[in-house]
């Protein structure tokens, strides 16, 4: 790939393969430009995208007005219709959110409230009894059921987005970091990494790097300093269970204040695991330290008193890409695009923790609109 002074190789160039960089791209894709996808590990989805719950949220936690709340209701609805037009694995399982004690029960009833407010309209109070037909395991003192929420099999999404980015014309090139861009004349020179290392021109780049993109925007030249957040990083690890599973549906506790509390999500095998927890940390190690099995039992035990000892087995961890850090109010999803930034052609993504599984879709549409119809010369 090379260009003559002033063209471009391509119309446009997404950073990372992960959920949401092949949904941006898909969505480039079919807008009838042409992309390519650099993705600097192995494969698709090597990042945040396989090391999470998997969980189809529907909506309730988030401020009502904030992308996450609109971009969780909308990716829930396309989510689930594309898994269904595309056979990807999925099951509405449902799910409890659990008051293990009266003190707990008005903060439930904020988050009914929260929710119905987001458009989530079908959640629905549940007395003690009544959450306990359901999970006959269960103590607690009350429960919100949520019925749209649900399970996905993250992995079989990801090659559903990458079938369509390669249908639509697009491709996907891997080991190809890139290492810094800067914008000339509206058009973007990057230089890449990898074996072959080169230089590309394009006329749109977006940045989906997930836990990396602030480092990514970092290095564009052009733009200012000011429109780069501070990359935090707040650990999750989880544990499996190694009995048969003690729910049938989702089960989360009232929420934590950098999560969603200590849950149990099943696998669609059926396979329970119980996670994340909240760890702040100052660099990407993924190991899952045993010792803190200690507040996984602590914190199950409150709504399931059975939880045998010597039962979690340490299972895998995941890094929440957060641009507030601790004790700070938990920060929006940013998609900055040119309106903010001034540069045309450029968007980064930042700050796309939970729930961005569930919103790829409609981020991915949201990222469209930041941009100008595409080129047809
Ligand atoms: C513990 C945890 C639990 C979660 N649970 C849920 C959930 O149940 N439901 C839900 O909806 N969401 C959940 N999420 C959020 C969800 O997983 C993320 O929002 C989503 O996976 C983000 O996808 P991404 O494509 O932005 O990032 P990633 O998947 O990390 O993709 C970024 C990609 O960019 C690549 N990259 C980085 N730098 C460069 C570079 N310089 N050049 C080229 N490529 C580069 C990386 O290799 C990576 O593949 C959870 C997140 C965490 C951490």
């Amino acid at each position: 790939m090379s260009a003559g002074q002033g063209s471009v190789d391509i119309d446009c160039v997404v950073v990372g393969a992960g959920v949401v960089g092949l949904a941006v791209a898909r969505a480039l894709a079919m807008s009838g430009r042409e992309v390519i996808v650099l993705e600097a590990g192995e494969g698709i989805g090597t990042g945040i995208s396989s090391r999470n719950s998997e969980v189809i949220h529907a909506g309730i936690y988030y401020p009502t007005g904030s992308l996450k709340a609109q971009l969780c209701v909308e990716g829930k609805h396309r989510l689930y219709a594309f898994c269904d037009e595309r056979g990807v694995k999925y099951q509405r399982l449902g799910k409890l959110i659990v008051a293990t004690d009266e003190a707990q029960r008005s903060a439930l009833q904020v988050l009914l409230e929260q929710g119905r407010r987001n458009g989530v309209d079908d959640l629905q109070w549940l007395e003690a009894s009544e959450a306990q037909a359901l999970e006959p395991a269960l103590v607690c003192v009350a429960a919100l059921w949520s019925p749209s929420t649900g399970i996905v099999d993250s992995h079989g999404l990801m090659l559903a987005l990458q079938g369509d980015v390669e249908a639509g014309g697009g491709s996907l090139v891997f080991h190809t970091p890139l290492l810094s861009a800067r914008c000339i004349e509206q058009t973007f020179e990057l230089h890449i990494g990898g074996a072959e290392p080169m230089t590309l021109r394009c006329r749109e780049l977006i940045n989906c790097a997930g836990l990396s993109a602030p480092d990514v925007a970092s290095h564009i030249a052009g733009l200012p300093a000011q429109h780069v957040p501070t990359a935090r990083l707040c650990k999750g690890s989880y544990f499996s269970f190694s009995g048969r599973a003690p729910f049938r549906h989702l089960v989360y506790p009232a929420p934590e204040s950098a999560g969603l509390g200590v849950h149990m999500t099943l696998d669609l095998g059926g396979q329970a695991r119980f996670g994340p927890d909240v760890e702040w940390v100052g660099a990407v190690d993924y190991r899952v330290d045993p010792a803190r099995a200690d507040g996984f039992y602590e914190a199950i035990r409150r709504y399931w008193p059975g939880l045998p000892d010597n039962s979690l087995q340490p299972a895998y961890s995941g890094i929440r890409p957060k641009i507030s850090g601790p004790g700070e109010a938990a920060a929006d999803f940013c998609i900055s695009g040119p309106a903010e930034h001034g540069v045309p052609g450029l968007v980064n993504l930042f700050g796309i923790e939970s729930p961005g599984l569930t919103s790829c879709l409609a981020l991915a549409e949201r990222v469209l609109k930041t941009l100008p119809p595409a080129h047809t010369s």
